[in-house]
């Protein structure tokens, strides 16, 4: 079948990408018969690559059972099972998951859950939700409120006001140690300010990508940051929401990324890695107390018709068994090490990259004018679009972000799927050389 002379697809940009015809574990090939490693694996989606066998298995198994199961007649197994090895999997108390089918819907829910919860234990006053410039939490409305990057979120002012942001941790660009303790309070500490500023009774949630995505470009806050955070929500009543949905999965070295500094939220939320691209999958999952205070005064106010189906439940089940099974976590953490110190590498021989960071293999470089000064890109500067072209052409996909004047600069995210080896990290570096 040839392609369509007008494309009558309907998305945010105009460029027209390579048709794809197949993906088989890190590589996808266009129906030319150009082959490309995926290193930014579909968006931090298809966390364990394409087309596992196994993965597949299980879902041609369920396909032949059935694809659909309507949760207000039944239960079906693999939602069941997919619910008790992620709660196994979470925080201790965070034992109640509620399935959705992406990231913004599992945003959503939770922000919905946390304002309920309030209404039940008699704080109604509560329904400001504070989050991080820059940051992304989805496209839905409530999703783009809290979203820190004003041209997505502005067209929308003042409809979804009510949600202050506060800046996210740039240390390096601040000159200050990202090792030091007092580094994480000094950020954390604008957190305080801000829910003074809003009167702290009226203040319902605070969400926070623990290892921040696209948004920021792989930014991990400064020692100290989540802990003094955790502290500070707990002392003003304000439930923390961690917005796992790019960072959650294993890619960072963790399960969730919040293990790396042992911080428990109140709610989380997950999806992309979690049916890591087999299918739409995203949940909440919140503590048990939340949960049973909602239920308890009248119900959770939910409707979404796909949650829960049991196709997508039984891919996510499988792609955690597979990530088990494999040790693909330690294996990010492992190739992740060694990508981070061939990019360093880079770094020493470009001086427009102007950061390497991240952790594991959700690894990101920023291009910048001029390092010493870490000046953003210039407008004009063609770099950052012929970085992405010279990928294309050497077969590398990688996921481009130019903020335009933003705060987190223009960067690349490198995340290859979680069975990337030694090979794939020497093929990514010659892709980008
Ligand atoms: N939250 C974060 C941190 C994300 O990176 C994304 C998507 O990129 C979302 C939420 C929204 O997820 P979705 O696109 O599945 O709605």
């Amino acid at each position: 079948m040839s392609r369509p002379e007008t494309s009558h697809l309907f998305y945010q940009s105009r460029q027209r990408r390579p048709m794809l015809d197949q993906a088989r574990g890190v590589y996808m090939w266009d129906v030319d018969g150009k082959r490309y490693l995926d290193g930014s694996s579909g968006a931090m989606v298809c966390n364990i690559g394409h087309s596992n066998p196994r993965v597949l298995g299980a879902m041609r198994k369920q396909m032949d059972k059935a694809t659909f199961g309507y949760r207000l007649h039944f239960e079906t197994e693999p939602a069941e099972f997919l619910a008790a090895k992620t709660a196994s999997l979470a925080p201790e108390g965070l034992d109640k998951v509620f399935f959705v089918s992406g990231g913004s819907e599992a945003v959503e829910s939770a922000i919905k859950l946390a304002r309920q919860n309030a209404i039940a234990i008699g704080e109604a006053g509560r329904y400001k939700v504070i989050s991080r410039d820059p940051s992304y939490h989805g496209c839905t409305l409530g999703a783009l409120a809290l979203t820190g990057y004003a041209p997505l979120a502005d067209p929308f002012e003042p409809m979804m006001r009510v949600m202050p942001k506060i800046p996210a941790p740039r240390a390096y660009l601040d000159g200050l140690d990202p090792d030091d303790e007092a580094t994480g309070r000094h950020y954390a500490d604008m957190l305080e300010q801000k829910i003074l500023a809003e009167d702290p009774e009226t203040v319902l949630a605070f969400i926070v990508e623990p290892i921040g995505g696209a948004s920021t470009g792989a930014l991990v806050p400064p020692r100290g940051y989540m802990r003094r955070i955790r502290e500070i929500c707990s002392r003003y009543g304000i439930l923390l929401i961690h917005d796992e949905v790019m960072s959650g999965g294993g890619r960072t070295g963790r399960f969730f990324a919040a293990e790396h500094w042992d911080v428990d939220p109140d709610i989380l939320v997950i999806s992309k890695g979690f049916a890591a691209g087999y299918a739409p999958l995203g949940a909440m999952v919140a503590h048990k107390d939340i949960v049973a205070n909602v239920l308890d005064a009248g119900g959770f106010l939910h409707g979404f018709t796909y949650a829960g189906n049991p196709l997508a439940c039984a891919a996510g089940l499988a792609v955690v068994e597979e990530i088990e099974r494999e040790g693909l976590i330690r294996n990010a953490a492992d190739t992740g090490a060694l990508l981070k110190s061939e990019l360093n590498k880079l770094m020493d021989r470009y001086s427009i990259i102007g950061d390497v960071r991240g952790e594991g293999l959700l690894l990101a470089f920023e291009l910048v004018e001029d390092r010493a000064t870490q000046q953003p890109l210039a407008k004009e500067l063609n770099a950052f679009n012929e970085l992405v072209d010279i990928a294309y052409e050497n077969g590398l996909i990688i996921y481009s972000r130019r903020t335009r004047g933003g705060h987190s600069g223009d960067h690349f995210l490198i995340a290859p799927p979680m069975i990337s080896t030694a090979d794939h990290v020497g093929e990514i570096i010659e892709g980008l050389d």
